[in-house]
């Protein structure tokens, strides 16, 4: 089975396949192949046809949003929805995306339809990797924003700010130049504690000087995602942290200039953390060094130091290698990459300069 997607649009084939029926239920995938945007549907793909399965709320949009090659099927309910998959999948195994399906809805599956089940090909987790020059586009508008709303919201990161007026005027920012809203829940973490934790939620802690202040912010833009992250020093911070900082931009920078076509990004991940062990720091980096984005905030490929992925052009990826010890604070910087035909390109272009306010 492959699915394969060129300038005349989608082509389907499941020629070679063991399987008969292909069904994705993943919502981005269903998206990037037939430009559906609404919040429930199901692509079937069998031999002779694809239909698209929704409910009463999305009909009318699917019709306007897929091509005229792809049957809309109404359903009223979701168990009128496994019984038009078993009426468009007439016959055969049907291959099915178990990274998605819980237990149940396989059990309820096999029951109604009463077929068997198969995995789908790992292929297709790699479906959306490689991103089209209008995909790129609309990523770089997304990373462009992110951009712009932070340089207008660096003047916040002073004492007396709260991370949460930051967050706020963030997300507004990027609305007003044109996002539909925040990629993902924007992290503002300042302080010995907060700035240490990752994922922090934003609290009403107010900047103090000395802090380290981590700000991951990215813009949503017709489905697509972007992700950055910034540190910033309020005044002068433990010279301590001016050493993590320059190590880790090292690091950064390390791994940055060895994405390109070809390369393993195991390779990367080891580079990256070897300019950190060199320095003694190795231990602070908690987290893999960075993953894909496109229609997910989190896809393929991934990259840490167990992935077997290589890079291909048209992979968009994070670098985002980060140091955080609790009561001393933490620190992260983030890039958006495209891995171009021969090298890469970087979408993120917000300053390093951590000073602030500047
Ligand atoms: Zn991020
Ligand atoms: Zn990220």
């Amino acid at each position: 089975m492959t699915i394969a997607r060129d300038r005349c649009g989608l082509a389907f084939t499941l020629a070679g396949s063991d399987h008969d029926v292909l069904l994705l239920s993943a919502l981005e995938d269903v998206r990037w192949c037939t430009g559906f945007t609404g919040s429930n549907g199901w692509l079937v793909i069998s031999r002779e046809s694809t239909a698209l399965l929704t409910d009463g709320r999305y009909t009318e949009q699917a019709r306007a949003e897929v091509p005229v090659s792809i049957d809309v099927v109404e359903c009223r309910s979701a168990g009128a929805m496994v019984e038009a998959l078993g009426r468009v999948a007439s016959s055969g195994t049907i291959a099915v995306q178990e990274g998605d399906l819980t237990v149940s809805a396989w059990r309820g599956i096999a029951k109604t339809v009463g077929r068997r089940l198969a995995p789908a090909s790992g292929e297709l987790a790699d479906l959306r990797r490689a991103k089209t020059d209008s995909e790129i586009s609309i990523i770089r508008r997304a990373a462009r924003i992110a951009d712009d709303a932070l340089a207008s919201c660096v003047e916040l990161l002073r004492p007396g700010s709260s991370e949460r007026l930051v967050r706020d005027a963030l997300e507004s920012r990027m609305r007003e130049l044109g996002a539909d809203g925040p990629s993902y829940d924007t992290i503002v973490a300042g302080g010995p504690i907060n700035s240490a934790r990752p994922h922090h939620r934003p609290t009403e802690r107010t900047f103090q000087a000395a802090d380290s202040i981590v700000v991951d912010v990215g813009a949503l833009v017709d489905g697509y995602h972007s992700d950055m992250t910034r540190t910033f020093f309020v005044g002068e911070p433990a010279p301590e942290m001016l050493v993590w900082y320059d190590t880790l931009l090292e690091a950064q920078s390390t791994a940055i200039d060895l994405v390109e076509p070809g390369r393993a990004v195991r390779e990367i991940d080891a580079a990256c953390r070897e300019v950190l062990t060199r320095a003694g720091l190795a231990e602070y980096f908690t987290h893999g060094l960075g993953h894909g984005v496109g229609l997910l905030i989190h896809e393929n490929p991934y990259i840490n130091q167990s992935a077997t992925a290589v890079l291909r052009p048209g992979d968009v990826v994070t670098i985002e290698p980060g140091l955080y010890r609790g009561g001393l604070g933490g620190m992260r910087i983030e890039d958006l990459i495209l891995v171009t035909e021969s090298s890469h390109e970087n979408l993120t272009s917000s300053p390093k300069d951590p000073r602030c306010p500047r």
